[in-house]
């Protein structure tokens, strides 16, 4: 394949990748974004693979077998309330990659002198310490979603003084690095630090941030990319780098917003509150526990319904049996609609991909801000496996760690039926004051066991 047709080729899957991120942004266009991306991707691995400065086909096909193989194998296995787990675990890859592809780039960086050595010793100093911020740094949000690590924040003293400490030596360091023309030592000291400090960002990171710092990963992900094309030049990296962590970069940014948190905070590590909260079980008082019977004649008697899914249904695969209740309320008259919080579950939109699934209608699915105002209007509101997208500590408590973090105000409704199976914390590690409201009650079990019996009771 001639230079030419590969770059032809290489502009046609840039545009397809932007076509892609512009599928995705909405739920009725997100298959064709991902056909999209798929074609787009396949026409930059051809290009790649048969251009002209490609060496060692044989190689490159069976790595790809290999890794096709296993890529194939562990997706056909995740649950989609591992995503998340799986999304980590590939930037981590990605990181890892800018990492070795800068290592091989220092040892074999041609016959280059002056202006333009000292650019691509920048190039290279910069593209191993993101990947290796991002390798570490994605290797505990996998830990912390998988539940290997804790998810609470790790609450070193002076952490914030590290931080900056770590990222001062690193530019001297980049300095030294240029200044002496390269120095393997540097290169191996500054990977060591990058390291470290990408741990340590994420590990000081609450559960309740985690859909900011996954967001965040999947932006340094993106500039590890893109930081690895500028060393193999190669323009599609670079481009698909660079979109991958500008939008990687705007979701985080609106995903911030949403949760009320400081973006700049975001990148420094450890924002939120100390984490020293809160109440414990015994100051909340008492709870009133529901059986199927009372819920299914609460439902008969409203007319207003809003259920708030949550992690819970996704585990439990109960928004089929939630899509049957909802037809069975609404073919009685009744008013049903869902509220769905921005972070609710393991992954940004995943209520609104399980609720799609089960074939929900699309215009009776709200986002938070929708449906806040509703609230105090609806007779019974169905909080079916959500925990910290519900808690009223977030606006009650300012030393909680989702303090400040905007919630589904569904105390405000007249009736309140939380489906969850005990009185454990949610993601966050935080109790939920909700549950010992007076006009809340717990309906204990797995969620999809309970909308199954509740059903039978319509
Ligand atoms: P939470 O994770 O706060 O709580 C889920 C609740 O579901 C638990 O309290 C659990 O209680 C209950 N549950 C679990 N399994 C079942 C089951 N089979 N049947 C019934 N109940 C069940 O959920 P939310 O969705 O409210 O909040 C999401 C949290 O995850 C937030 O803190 C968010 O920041 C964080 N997060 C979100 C990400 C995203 O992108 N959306 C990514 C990473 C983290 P019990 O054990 O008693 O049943």
């Amino acid at each position: 394949m001639s230079h030419g047709i590969v770059q032809a080729a290489y502009i046609v899957a840039g545009l397809l990748f932007i076509l892609s991120l512009a599928g995705l942004s909405r739920q009725d266009t997100a298959r064709s974004g991902n056909y999209a991306g798929i074609a787009g991707m396949a026409l930059a691995l051809i290009a790649t693979i048969f251009g002209p400065n490609t060496q060692g086909l044989g190689w490159i096909l069976l790595a790809m077998v290999i890794g096709g193989a296993i890529g194939i194998f562990y997706a056909r296995r995740v649950e989609m309330t591992e995503m998340p787990e799986l999304v980590a675990m590939l930037h981590s890859f990605v990181g890892l990659a800018a990492v070795l592809v800068g290592f091989n780039t220092y040892f074999d960086h041609g016959e280059l002198t002056g202006a333009m050595l000292n650019i691509h010793l920048v190039e290279i100093y910069l593209g191993v310490f993101i990947g290796a911020v991002t390798f570490t740094g994605s290797l505990v949000a996998f830990g912390k979603l998988r539940g290997l690590l804790s998810s609470a924040a790790l609450m070193l003293p002076h952490r914030h003084k590290m931080n900056l400490a770590a990222l001062v030596i690193s530019l001297l360091l980049l300095l030294v690095f240029v200044n002496v023309e390269g120095s393997v030592a540097v290169l191996l000291i500054v990977t060591i630090i990058a390291l470290v400090f990408g741990y340590h960002l994420v590990a000081s990171i609450g559960g309740a941030d985690m859909p900011v710092v996954v967001s965040m990963l999947n932006s340094y992900s993106g500039w590890a990319a893109a930081a690895a094309g500028f060393m193999l030049k190669n323009d599609l990296l670079i481009v698909t780098g660079a979109l991958v962590g500008s939008s990687g970069a705007i979701l985080s940014y609106i995903m911030c917003r949403a949760m009320n948190r400081s973006f700049i905070s975001v990148i420094a590590g450890g924002f939120g509150s100390d984490g020293t909260s809160t109440a414990g079980d015994d100051e909340l008082g008492s709870y009133v526990e529901l059986q199927v019977d009372d819920v299914a004649e609460m439902l008969s008697e409203a007319d207003s319904v809003i259920i708030t899914p949550g992690y819970g249904m996704a585990v439990a695969q109960a928004q089929y049996p939630v899509h049957e209740i909802t037809e069975r309320l609404r073919g009685q008259g009744k008013e049903v609609r869902f509220g769905i919080h921005p972070v609710a579950g393991r992954l940004p939109g995943h209520m609104n991909v399980l609720l799609a699934e089960a074939k929900v209608p699309y215009d009776i699915v709200l986002e938070m801000d929708e449906i806040n105002d509703d609230f105090p209007q609806t007779d019974v509101v169905l909080v079916i496996g959500a925990n910290d997208t519900v808690n009223p500590a977030a606006q009650d408590d300012p030393n909680s760690p989702i303090a400040g973090m905007p919630v589904l105000e569904v105390w405000k409704a007249k009736q309140v039926v939380v489906f969850k199976r005990s009185m454990n914390t949610g993601y966050a590690g935080v109790q939920n004051p909700l549950f010992f409201k007076d006009n809340a009650g717990m309906l204990f079990g797995d969620a999809k066991e309970s909308c199954v019996r509740i059903l039978e009771k319509l």
